[in-house]
């Protein structure tokens, strides 16, 4: 029984980050490998950072984080296993999918005069401000042998030409696509990349892109672009990395802040819910747009640690202190026991719920945009109550969001 579901879990690896269940098998090598790098010494720090920072922190030569060490057991995997879904009966009928904009409404990501973001699906956005375009964790196909699609990928990927920068948060197989990266490089040979320490060889190696041409981050580094018209950091999260079976948190994991002509977007990656949020709003008191992961969190004793209920997700732009939040990793993958639509579902209702009978809840769901809604939050030490607004925008499948929704 442990063999076959030795050979479950390596499958579970291959379905994705989520639901990677493999342990370590120790790989013990002949030779002490050199310790993983801490740190881009090209790259400056954010001001800011926390005192005393000076580079990623590692435990047995991987990559480490004390506030959320990596917490996956092979006791809670069982459970998880064991238990089984709720939900297993209602997937296999369930038929909701994610609403698409029409060919010709999408057109305007091939006009490289127009400038946008568009939700791709899962993880990956389209953003173009000021002619700067931007692609997010390409993943154009299935995202393995074992995790189909459940939305069509919604233009021709041989369409994202002319990109200027790529962005790859972490080396999950639903962020980290090896035929995506190909078609993508080959199709933008000039594009510069960035990603988290000891990511570069992958990526190197699946777009063909020249070793200069891929940046490499550690926690709380800054590159500038452009003569420093535009800057991406690169931040902390509750997660953690792995491929295979042996290399567990061997490259390192993060999210992205980008700043273009003074505007502000947060691309969170993969994340659980932790203190990184308000520590973001300390290092970048403007967050214009929090793009962050609602999906993935069934059951939520076992997702937590790595990725965040849609609840988790709002109270995580609302500690940034972010204008607008947009949802992502929802609709595409089936990687966890929710059904794939049903993080969607339930942000609308929980984002009614916490502004409170509807008033400031979702009322404009016709156009896929929340009304502003007031959240009350009480500071750490005064009864003193903070309040903060926020606007979800809920996005269809390519739309241009800069034009439909008149933001930034
Ligand atoms: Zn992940």
């Amino acid at each position: 029984m442990e063999s076959i579901f030795a050979i479950g879990s390596m499958l579970g690896t291959l379905k994705s980050g989520a639901l990677a269940v493999v342990f370590a098998v120790g790989g013990k090598s002949l030779r002490k490998p050199s310790p993983l790098p801490t740190h881009n010494p090209k790259l400056p720090f954010v001001a800011g950072k926390p005192n005393g920072w000076e580079g990623n922190l590692l435990k047995d030569n991987r990559y480490h984080n004390p506030e959320y060490p990596f917490a996956i057991s092979f006791k809670d995997v069982r459970k998880w296993k064991k238990a089984g879904s709720p939900y297993a009966k209602f997937k296999k009928t369930d038929t909701t999918r994610l609403p698409v904009v029409s060919k010709e409404e999408m057109a305007w990501i091939t006009q490289d005069s127009c400038d946008g973001i568009a939700y791709l699906g899962h993880a990956t956005f389209f953003i173009r401000l000021g002619g700067y375009s931007i692609l997010t964790d390409p993943v154009f196909g299935n995202a393995s042998y074992v995790v189909k699609r459940f939305a069509d990928f919604p233009l021709d990927p041989n369409h994202l030409l002319n990109l200027d920068l790529l962005l790859v948060s972490h080396d999950h197989r639903d962020h980290m696509d090896q035929q995506s990266l190909k078609l993508v490089g080959k199709n933008n040979p000039k594009m510069q990349v960035a990603t988290g320490l000891k990511n570069g060889h992958l990526i190197h190696g699946f777009t063909k892109l020249g070793h200069a041409q891929i940046t490499e981050m550690g926690w709380y580094q800054q590159w500038e672009l452009e003569g420093g018209r535009v800057k991406v950091t690169y931040l902390p999260t509750r997660h953690w990395c792995r491929r295979w079976i042996t290399d567990t948190n061997k490259r390192l994991w993060g999210a992205f802040v980008i700043e273009i002509d003074g505007k502000v977007i947060y691309f969170g990656g993969d994340s659980g819910y932790g203190k990184h949020y308000a520590e973001v709003a300390k290092l970048f008191p403007r967050i214009d747009y929090a793009i962050l992961g609602i999906g993935a969190y069934q059951p939520e004793w076992f997702m937590e640690n790595n990725h965040s209920s849609p609840a988790k997700a709002l109270q995580s732009a609302l500690d940034m202190g972010a204008s607008m939040m947009i949802p992502m990793h929802y609709g595409v993958f089936d990687l966890s026991d929710e059904p794939v639509c049903e993080p969607i579902e339930r942000l609308e209702k929980d984002f009614s719920q916490v502004t409170g009978n509807g008033v400031n809840g979702i009322s404009n769901v016709s156009e896929n945009v929340t009304t502003a809604g007031l959240i009350s939050e009480e500071s750490e030490n005064q009864a003193t109550v903070v309040r903060r607004s926020i606007r979800v925008i809920i996005p269809r499948l390519g739309e241009n969001l800069l034009k439909a929704h008149r933001v930034l």
